[in-house]
Parts: C-alpha cells; structure tokens; sequence
C-alpha cells in the first residue's frame, strides 16, 4: 500500500493483548496510521500472564516482545494505555471516538528503576496475580511490562504517602495530582480486541472455588507456575504451602453448560495439557489426573496431546464431576462423581483441584463497543461490519496462533474500509 494513499487515514485498535498488537503492526506496517488504546496500564493482554505457550511451551514473552519492538520502531503507531474509549459515533470511514485516558500518576520520565516501589509503605492484594500475593501501591505489574513505566493505584493516589514519593523520584516522574482527560479522534475504522476474562469461578457452586483453599482455577496455574509469579514458580496447595503433588484438572468447569457458560472455550483442553506438564516437570514423584468429558485437540495439536498421553504419570479419566468436597482434616478436596466408561463412582482425595474454566469475551459486560449499531452473536462475542470488525477472543475463543491469524485479518478490513473511505 503506497503511502500517499494511507495518509490521514488512521485505524483505531481497542484492546492491547496479542490480538491489538498484531493488528496494530500489520496495520502500521503497511503504511497507516494506529491508534492504540489499551485499559490496563500495560501492553499483553492474557498472554503475558502466561508461563508457557502451548504447543511448543516456549515463554511468551519472547513472541510479546517482537511485537514490541516492532511497535517501539514504527512511528504510525500511537499509544494509550489506562485508557477507554466512551463513545463512538459517526459512519464507516468517518468515525469519532471520544477517548477518555485515565491517569498513571507517572509520567513519561519514569525509567522503571523502582525507588518509588521501595519506599512505597502501602501494599495491596496483587490484580495481576489474582490477588494471590500483595505488592506496593505503586509499581508495574511484571518484568518485561511494555510501557515499562510504573503507575500509581488511583485510591493510593490521594493519600499523603503518595505525596511523599514525589521527593524519593530522582527524574521527577511522580505526579499525584494527573488528572484524566478526555480527547476526541478521527478515524477511519475499528478493531476491537477486548480479549476474554476468565468465567468466574465462584458461580460453579457444586466445586467450591472460593470456600475450598485447594480448589483453584487454570489462570490462577499459570501465574502460580511462572516463576516471577506469587509462588516464585512453586505449584503448592495454598491452604498450607506444601508441594501440590497429586493434581487434578476439571475440564469444562462452568463450560458448555447452559447453566454457566454455554459454550466451549476451546483452549482449556490444552491449557490443562500443558498445565499437567509444569506440575510433572516440577515434581518427578507427582501424579496428574484430568477429568474430561471430551478432549478437543484439533489440528497440530493431536501431537501435543500424545505427548502429554505418553506420561504414564497422567492419568486420563471420562467423567464430570459431580462435586468436590473438603476433607477439614487435611485440607485436600475430594472429587466425587462416576467414571462415564466404567461406570464406577468415585470419591478420590487430591493436593489440589485445578477448575478448567473458559472465557467469556469482556464484550459481553464491562468492554461493550460504545457505538450504537454495534452487533453481537448470542454470547457476546463482537460481529463484524460496517467499519467495526473483531478479532482474537473478541470474535470467538481462540488460542495464540488463531488470535494472531484473525487480527491480520481484521487489520486487512480495516485498511479496506479505510481505502474506501479515501474515495
Ligand atoms: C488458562 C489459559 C491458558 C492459555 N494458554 C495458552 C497457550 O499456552 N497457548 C495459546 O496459544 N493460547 C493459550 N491461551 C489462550 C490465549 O490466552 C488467548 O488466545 C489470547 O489471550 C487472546 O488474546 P486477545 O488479545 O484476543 O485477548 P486478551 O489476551 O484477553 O487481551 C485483551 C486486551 O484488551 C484489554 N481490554 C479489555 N477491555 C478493554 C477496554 N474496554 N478498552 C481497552 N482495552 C481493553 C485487556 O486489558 C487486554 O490487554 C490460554 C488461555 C487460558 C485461559
């Protein structure tokens, strides 16, 4: 695409996990304009909460941060991050979005040397960890966090403490006082890539995350298995911190139940599959058990699949659940239910109970496309047209490599519209 013909034609990408930034370096790659906006104060989205990816259970952060630097090198691209989009109006090729970007309370000049977190008295339970460990008021949330600038929570803000912080900063980054502030851009089309949450768990009443300490979730895993994670990289039972040995995964837990989550997730076969490799590469003596209804390993994943099968250390059962229960004694949640092939029930103790739970995509709640002809299938997932398209876990569930895939292609729309737009 020449760049005379992109000129003045900027794409705006909602949403900066895996999916956005894709989009985001196709779009600007080829010569147009990006616009980037981001809620949470950095960049990756789920993946960066990962330990590993499947199939190759590399680290994602070496595939993040190519994106980033093709980002940091691409002057089409700007970026927002703490930041909303309120409203969009107008028609396809002549959009407005109102933007609201909320502040960080840590300017550009912030060089992530992390004087400010050490002096920082004031801890809170850790959102990216799930509330699994605590961290300072002010802080970023993990090593390779692009921007590596820190931010301030905005309740912390407004205290005294943070005041203080000002002196302890020694390039003057601090600023209590920024305000949000609400700016108005033209653009030519959109991407929405708002990504998934994971189901909440709590709801699955008859498993008892939430009352059971030992019953967890496989987000919750993976932050647990990464080693700059709230465990520093050890699987243990969070009731008494002992080594989880003996580990079960419920797969479907909340999904493709239409008392829950309708539909089927597609990743959380795999992901226990993977998860089942961190707990038999960390303990040499560890048992894993995945209670399954059916395994959906598509494509190039059968062969993940076999591998995991060859560990006779996993062990692979047809059944869903009916239950955990607690034994108080021990802490260790007993799964109840009957063996579907052998028709035999069970009542087995474990270390630790892992909830396969899916995604539901944030455009169903708190990440609705603020445009009034936006469309949705029956779950909330975003459906594209009419200058708006959608992409990664925004449009279906999807892994890394069919996120990645869908966002090439929405970022192709998006250039088409923007083309037409320019007459
Ligand atoms: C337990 C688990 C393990 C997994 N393991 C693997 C694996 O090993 N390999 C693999 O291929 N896939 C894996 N996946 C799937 C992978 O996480 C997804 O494919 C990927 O995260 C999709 O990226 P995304 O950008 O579409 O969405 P997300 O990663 O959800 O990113 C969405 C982004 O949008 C932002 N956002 C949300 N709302 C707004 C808003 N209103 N405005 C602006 N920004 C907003 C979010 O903060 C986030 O940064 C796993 C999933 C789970 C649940």
């Amino acid at each position: 695409m020449a760049d005379g013909q992109a000129a003045g034609q900027t794409i705006l990408v909602v949403g900066g996990g895996i999916s956005g930034l894709t989009t985001a370096v196709e779009a600007a790659e080829v010569g147009y304009n990006v616009l980037l906006v981001e809620k949470s104060p950095h960049f990756g989205g789920r993946v960066a909460q990962h330990t590993k990816y499947f199939p190759k259970l590399c680290s994602p952060t070496c595939g993040l941060e190519i994106n980033y630097q093709r980002i940091k090198n691409n002057p089409r691209i700007r970026l927002m991050t703490l930041a909303e989009v309120l409203e969009i109006t107008g028609s396809t090729g002549a959009f407005t979005a109102k933007i609201r970007q909320n502040p960080r309370f840590v300017n550009q000049k912030c060089t992530a040397c992390g004087d400010c977190a050490k002096a920082c008295q004031t801890e809170v339970a850790n959102p990216y960890n799930f509330g699994m460990n605590k961290v300072k008021a002010i802080r970023h949330d993990h090593f390779m966090a692009f921007p590596s600038h820190y931010y301030m929570d905005p309740d912390f803000a407004a205290t005294d403490e943070a005041k203080k912080l000002v002196e302890v900063c020694p390039v003057g980054a601090i600023e209590p006082g920024m305000q949000a502030v609400i700016t108005e851009e033209k653009v030519a089309s959109v991407v929405w890539t708002t990504g998934g949450k994971p189901y909440d768990a709590e709801k699955i009443l008859p498993y008892g995350f939430g009352r059971f300490a030992n019953v967890t979730t496989n987000m919750r895993l993976e932050r647990m298995a990464d080693r700059f994670g709230p465990t520093g990289g050890r699987i243990i039972r969070p009731s008494d911190g002992k080594e989880a040995k003996n580990v079960a995964f419920i797969q479907c837990a909340g999904s493709r139940d239409h008392n829950y989550l309708p539909f089927c997730s597609r990743i959380c076969c795999l992901a226990s599959m993977k998860q089942a490799t961190y707990v038999r590469g960390m303990y040499p003596d560890s048992t894993v058990t995945i209670f399954y209804i059916d395994l959906r390993a598509m494509d190039r994943y059968e062969s993940f699949q076999k591998m995991v099968e060859s560990d006779p250390q996993v062990r692979w059962i047809k059944s869903k659940p009916a239950r955990i229960d607690e034994d108080p004694k021990t802490g260790n949640p007993i799964v109840v239910g009957e063996n579907t092939l052998t028709g035999v029930r069970y009542e087995e103790p474990f270390d630790l109970v892992v909830l396969a739970t899916g995604m539901e995509p944030n455009s169903a709640s708190d990440a609705k496309v603020p445009m009034s002809n936006a469309r949705y299938d029956e779950y909330g997932f975003v459906v594209s047209g009419r200058g708006l398209f959608s992409s990664g876990c925004s449009s279906q569930p999807s892994d890394v490599s069919g996120s990645v895939q869908s966002s090439t292609a929405s970022a192709l729309r998006a250039i088409q519209t923007a083309v037409n737009a320019k007459g």
